[in-house]
């Protein structure tokens, strides 16, 4: 019996050191490494299905593409988009009409969601595209994969209903779990970010804009305005402040984070001036006039 015990010591020792290495992965951008139990495909089902039930249950107001700014949030988003190397996400821009929210959240496999209250703070295209990178941040960081298995959802026992192949090794296997987590209203969308995800979010929205010729200096600008305001109605965080700040939370180091990062990109970015100069040329030809009423929304 003690034999047949130790004998099974280094079989589960190889398992474990089989998924520890599986399940490691590296944050583009910030290269923090950590270990997500989920796959990019079972991902994607998890934030498609959780977009459908935000979609449902808020009754959310959908500006149609064709919408100025909901053209200009695609538009920008996907300029951002096409300067990441990582070709399995499916880009999904949209608009909402609510001007009481500056609010705005990201989903797998690429749903980013803008809504039409964060233009009084994000004020010109660049502005826009410091949020929209913050976001496009999250989905390329897989921070929905982190957080399921950061959460304790992804416990034994709902590992084991989900069947451990289906979630470490794809496949649909993992339907019954599937269910399991998307019970209840936009599951995915209240699990809170982490100071790290935010300040990584940040990071890969400011490198973002520097690849598509965005001035990623703008970025600060956008959350220092915020800040401001919070501030000066009173709000802030946890106290009855914008849901925005309230799922992103705002540190004092926040702004100057982005405005040292923002600075670095900027300056990585000499040598391609002319380069950037060609981009906007053809952005401004292509956009002109586009995006004049996105403050009535
Ligand atoms: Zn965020």
């Amino acid at each position: 019996m003690i034999r047949t015990a130790a004998a099974t010591i280094p079989v589960l020792g190889s398992v474990g050191y089989y998924i520890h290495k599986k399940t490691e992965n590296t944050v583009p951008v910030s290269n923090r490494s950590r270990h997500i139990l989920t796959t990019p495909h079972y991902e994607a089902q998890l934030g498609s299905a959780s977009f459908e039930q935000i979609k449902k249950s808020s009754s959310l107001t959908i500006l149609p593409p064709s919408h100025p700014a909901s053209s200009t949030v695609s538009a920008i988003g996907h300029r951002l988009a096409a300067t990441s190397t990582d070709a399995n996400k499916r880009w999904n821009f949209v608009t909402v009409s609510d001007k009481s929210q500056p609010n705005a959240f990201a989903l797998p496999p690429g749903h980013i969601v803008i809504y039409s209250g964060m233009f009084k703070y994000a004020r010109t295209e660049s502005e826009l595209a410091a949020v929209i990178a913050h976001e496009i941040g999250h989905v390329l960081a897989r921070h929905t994969g982190e957080k399921v298995t950061d959460s304790g959802v992804s416990s034994l026992a709902t590992l084991a209903l989900a069947g451990i192949s289906g979630l470490i090794f794809g496949g649909d296997s993992s339907a019954a779990a599937f269910k399991v987590l998307t019970i209840g209203k936009s599951f995915l969308y209240e699990l809170p970010h982490s100071r790290d995800m935010e300040r990584e979010a940040d990071l890969i929205g400011v490198e973002l804009m520097g690849r598509a010729c965005f001035d990623p200096r703008d970025a600060s600008k956008v959350f220092e305005r915020m800040e401001k305001d919070e501030k000066r109605k009173g709000g802030g965080r946890g106290g009855g402040g914008s849901s925005y700040l309230s799922t992103h939370p705002s540190h004092g180091e926040r702004v100057g984070n982005l405005k040292k990062w923002g600075r670095e990109t900027w300056e990585k970015n000499r040598g391609r001036e002319e380069e950037c100069r060609e981009v906007n040329r053809r952005w401004e030809a292509m956009r002109r006039g586009k995006f004049r009423n996105h403050d009535r929304v």
